[in-house]
């Protein structure tokens, strides 16, 4: 059989395998990796009943080598299955007519857990396979959740170190709480002067540095990224779109074969690609609804197929959302076309100029599977007490958005369609705002922790029980401008 291979979306990258393209994290020529195959459509049938262990490496090893599968049920088990996610895995509740998977039980308390407990295990077990015996520096910018996410993936495994970016002013308290307390001695986290995009950016420009690639070489060190620009975190997703929609089979909520919609908060856009993939793959999904806060720009995307980065950036109560570069919407513009010089093309433009407009061919596929719309900061702590009033269910910030534009939506369109939501968040990761919608009162970020358990009665997840009480062990603030040079230094260091 024809080994699995993987190319850039721009079109010039020597084809990689699975492990390479882990390894490698991006592009060589600055695209991102997408698998040159077409992935088999599976049978649902064979899935129900599945645990999310043995669900995850039926869907995962759809990507991998053929005689790994195996060992990758062993990776899910070691992410999944040793205590740190409850027994399910992904509870799949429910908020009035709206089914809601909960994405954020794992080890931070938010939903990039799926993916980044299961990373870093996907990196060491690609060493092996590859003998690599360089050590891998793993770069991760962050809007607030990945960096927490991957410096608990990452800490102490062997072979690996970590360094996470963060906007010193852009990400929530009790998110930057988790990050600087974090323990470890391969981790170090940094703040930024600057934005996420900013930080994204920065990152994304060392991997394309020669200066830095020779530097790497000379001290037997290589760059990889844990952003959803790395097709290892997206790999991890599909398998919840899966497990949601089994779920509901199972529970005799859905028939099997009939199609939901999903709605989902996004700003990177991986969370959104990977149901994409999912669709690709058979899961019946009529429609994404691609929910935004006030950084609108996927809605106008998706609205009139033009992307356009040329607007101001809003710092809002929702911060894992506060993004204008959408890094994944480029896998997606790929997936439609087909035609990486296109997509060069369209990047291009967008380094340049800061916009670019599909044709009308890609816009029209655009329309047919995805809706988009988005809330401002108001409409999303109306929505929180709103749903918390109608249905019982605490919504954080983000996934108010995915509630909130799925429930307009519904009103504009009646589509009757059953939906399931994707809840990114534990209410607690932003208690304020969270306490703040359901009382009116404003209390500070700690006390609205407690205050937020005694009038829900939501348990705080252990995570986040006690975290003002950390050591703070990272202090480090650096200019933007700096990210690269500074990378530099610490490879040096090595
Ligand atoms: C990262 C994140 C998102 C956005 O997901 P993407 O995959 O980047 O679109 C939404 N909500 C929360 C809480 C997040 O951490």
């Amino acid at each position: 059989m024809k080994e699995k291979m993987y190319l850039s979306t721009r079109g010039n990258q020597q084809p990689l395998n699975f492990y390479e393209a882990i390894l490698q994290g991006i592009g060589s020529d600055g695209g991102l990796l997408v698998p040159d195959f077409d992935v088999d459509k599976k049978d649902l049938k064979e899935l129900l009943n599945l645990n999310y262990i043995d669900l995850a490496t039926e869907i995962i090893s759809t990507f991998t080598p053929d005689d790994v599968k195996e060992d990758i049920r062993q990776l899910c088990k070691n992410a999944y299955g040793t205590g740190l996610f409850p027994e399910d895995v992904v509870p799949v509740k429910k908020a009035g007519d709206v089914y809601v998977t909960e994405l954020f039980q794992g080890p931070t308390a938010a939903f990039k857990d799926m993916a980044l407990s299961l990373l870093p295990y996907f990196m060491t077990f690609s060493l092996k396979q590859k003998g690599e015996e360089r050590e891998v520096m793993i770069l991760a910018a962050t809007s607030g959740d990945t960096g927490k996410a991957a410096l608990e993936g990452f800490k102490d495994v062997e072979g690996t170190s970590i360094k996470v970016f963060y906007p010193i002013d852009g990400v929530s308290p009790v998110q930057k709480q988790q990050m600087v307390t974090q323990t470890g001695n391969n981790v170090d986290v940094i703040g930024i002067r600057g934005n996420f995009d900013d930080a994204q950016t920065a990152v994304k420009k060392a991997f394309n540095s020669q200066e830095l690639k020779d530097l790497c070489d000379q001290h037997h060190v290589f760059l990889s990224s844990a952003n959803s620009i790395n097709i290892g975190r997206l790999i991890p997703q599909i398998v919840y779109y899966f497990y949601s929609y089994l779920t509901l089979v199972n529970n005799k909520e859905i028939e099997l074969g009939q199609e939901v919609n999903f709605t989902i908060p996004s700003g990177n856009f991986g969370n959104c690609l990977a149901g994409y993939i999912a669709k690709k793959m058979g899961l019946p999904i009529q429609r994404f609804i691609v929910a935004s806060n006030k950084n609108n720009i996927l809605t106008d995307f998706f609205n009139t197929g033009k992307y356009d980065a040329n607007r101001e950036f809003y710092k809002t109560n929702a911060p894992a959302m506060d993004i204008l570069v959408s890094s994944n919407l480029e896998r997606l513009v790929y997936f439609l076309c087909q035609d990486a010089s296109l997509v060069k093309k369209y990047m291009d433009q967008l380094n340049e100029t800061g916009v670019y407009e599909v044709d009308d061919d890609i816009f029209k596929k655009v329309q047919k599977y995805f809706t988009a719309g988005c809330l401002n900061e108001d409409d999303v702590l109306k929505v929180i007490g709103k749903c918390y009033d109608e249905t019982g269910y605490l919504l954080d910030t983000h996934t108010a958005i995915g509630y909130g534009v799925y429930k307009q939506y519904q009103k504009d369109t009646n589509d009757q369609t059953k939906t399931i939501l994707l809840s990114t968040a534990s209410p607690y990761k932003f208690p304020k705002s969270v306490y703040q919608a359901i009382t009116n009162e404003e209390l500070d970020e700690y006390e609205a922790i407690d205050a937020l358990n005694k009038k829900t009665n939501v348990n705080v997840p252990k995570p986040l029980q006690g975290i003002d009480k950390r050591e703070i062990l990272h202090t480090k603030v650096i200019d933007k401008e700096s990210i690269v040079d500074f990378i530099g230094e610490q490879i040096k260091g090595l």
